[in-house]
């Protein structure tokens, strides 16, 4: 069993340009690691996509 896995099987990010059903697209990322999580530094928003970010509209 090898915890240390270099591919990202899954990612939640769906608002990441590189996240193409739920799968991480990139190749390559660089996480950056913390106590409680894990962050994706490679994350990058969609620009062609419409309702993905969060934003605050009234
Ligand atoms: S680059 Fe990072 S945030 Fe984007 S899909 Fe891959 S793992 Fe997720």
């Amino acid at each position: 069993m090898n915890e240390n896995t270099t591919v990202v099987s899954r990612c939640d990010a769906t608002s990441c340009r590189f996240n193409s059903d739920r799968t991480c697209t990139a190749g390559q990322i660089e996480v950056s690691m913390t106590a409680q999580k894990a962050e994706c530094l490679t994350f990058t928003p969609r620009s062609d996509a419409q309702g993905t970010q969060p934003s605050a509209q009234q």
